[in-house]
């Protein structure tokens, strides 16, 4: 008998029909033969409505309270889940995170999982019951619940799985698998068979919000394939595996797996006058208050300024100003925001071998008349900072341009 880790995100739990319907998935899948953990997130938009709400209470709150909050939406998904498997007559049983045996550091809002011990899930699979398990949370070392960073029900599956030693892990969401850029952006995108771990790392954390970044580091560490399917079709989704496993398949990959693009991004620059010690007072003061940084470039030594710039999330301005404006006074410098930049990114294990494809992106960019105004690039990714108006020309042009489209 097989074991089957199955995750379904918010959009799949959003409503009592949906939640019948997923009920129904889960079902089907033991029918076939196996024992089932099922891992959920909260209804719909259930997080960010909760974070509203606590901003309107407290604009920093306890960090410990906040979590505490975002914990409750995944538990209203596991017992209306739980119901609903019941009432159409099998076992089930809703576990919170802790009571699943996830452990984790003790950092509110982004804690790591070091630990899980999946006694209690594996003594209620042993009951036959379906394990019904609440994404997105686990219990710290002070016994209080932690919150595992946005889009953590992933992170759950994943761990679980390898903590359980499935021999499948499914991530179900709104979409038929990873395509090569967003399906609802881009009509033409195209619905990738296999795609390495590395490439969906870069997928992920250059906006392909699909599967999140940390869960495929994780499935990455320990060999596990995931795969991720519609809950809403019963079509083919995507295998994310090792890059090994891929050539063995295909005789040549493409050079350009997929588009992401990551619209929520601001970009700060500073100008002062070159003085030792600035880069390292800016970046380690955005660190300590939690900002993200992503991007950075600078210009040093031009009429004896410097100019630093660097993007961060949009969330995070607000913090980044609060240690910005202590710098500028420190250091007399004058510090600009620019929150109307996104970022497109050019995905592919080709890039390590190919560097036609870099002018290429700079080329297909130039001549739609789109203005680069940063770029970063990793073995496997080039990424442009460019106006947020321009961002989805720039990803339709480059899909084009790589020849992404559907036939
Ligand atoms: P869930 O709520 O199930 O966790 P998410 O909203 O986190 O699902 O992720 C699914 C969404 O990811 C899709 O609705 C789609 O718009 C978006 N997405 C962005 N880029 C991609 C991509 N390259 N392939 C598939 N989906 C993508
Ligand atoms: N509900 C959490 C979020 O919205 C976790 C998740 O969906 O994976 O980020
Ligand atoms: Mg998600």
């Amino acid at each position: 008998m097989s074991l089957v880790v199955m995750k379904f995100g918010g959009s799949s739990v959003a409503d009592a029909n949906k939640i019948k319907q997923v009920a129904a998935k889960v079902i089907a899948k033991k029918n076939d033969g196996n024992k089932v953990v099922v891992v959920v997130s909260a209804p719909g938009d259930t997080t960010d409505d909760l974070i509203k709400m606590s901003d309107k209470i407290a604009l920093n709150p306890p960090a410990r309270e906040k979590d505490m909050l975002l914990a409750t939406g995944e538990m209203v998904s596991i017992s209306l889940l739980a119901m609903a498997v019941n009432v159409m007559g099998e076992k089930a049983v809703s576990m919170t995170g802790p009571q699943a045996g996830i452990l984790a550091s003790e950092n509110y809002g982004c804690a790591k999982i070091k630990k899980i011990v999946p006694h209690g899930v594996r003594d209620k699979l042993a009951e036959n019951n379906i394990v019904i398990v609440a994404g997105f949370q686990a219990l710290n070392p002070k016994g209080d619940i932690t919150t595992l960073g946005r889009g953590g029900s992933d992170l759950t599956a994943v761990a679980l799985a390898v903590a359980l030693e499935a021999d499948m892990c499914e991530i179900y969401s709104d979409v038929e698998g990873v395509y090569t850029a967003d399906p609802r952006v881009v009509k033409d995108a195209r619905k990738i068979d296999c795609i390495s771990y590395d490439e969906m790392l870069e997928m992920a954390g250059s906006g392909a919000q699909v599967l999140q970044s940390r869960s495929v580091e994780v499935a990455k560490k320990f060999g596990l394939e995931i795969h991720s399917r519609s809950t809403f079709s019963e079509n083919q989704g995507t295998v994310i595996t090792s890059e090994e496993k891929i050539r063995r398949k295909n005789m040549e990959s493409f050079l350009v797996s997929g588009i992401p693009f990551d619209k929520e991004q601001a970009k700060f620059s500073i100008t002062a006058s070159d003085t030792a010690g600035i880069v390292a007072k800016i970046f380690s003061q955005c660190a300590k208050a939690g900002v993200k940084v992503d991007i950075i470039s600078q210009l040093a030594g031009v009429d004896k300024k410097t100019v630093i710039s660097f993007t961060v999330n949009r969330q995070d301005v607000r913090k980044a100003w609060e240690q910005l404006n202590r710098i500028a006074s420190d250091y007399k410098a004058s510090v600009l925001c620019n929150e109307h930049v996104a970022k497109v990114s050019v995905v592919g294990t080709g890039i390590k071998t190919n560097a036609e494809v870099t002018a290429r992106v700079f080329e297909i960019l130039h001549k739609s008349g789109i203005d680069i105004e940063m770029i970063s690039t990793s073995e496997i990714r080039i990424s442009c900072i460019v106006n947020e108006r321009d961002v989805l020309k720039a990803v339709e042009e480059l899909h084009r341009g790589f020849g992404l489209s559907r036939q």
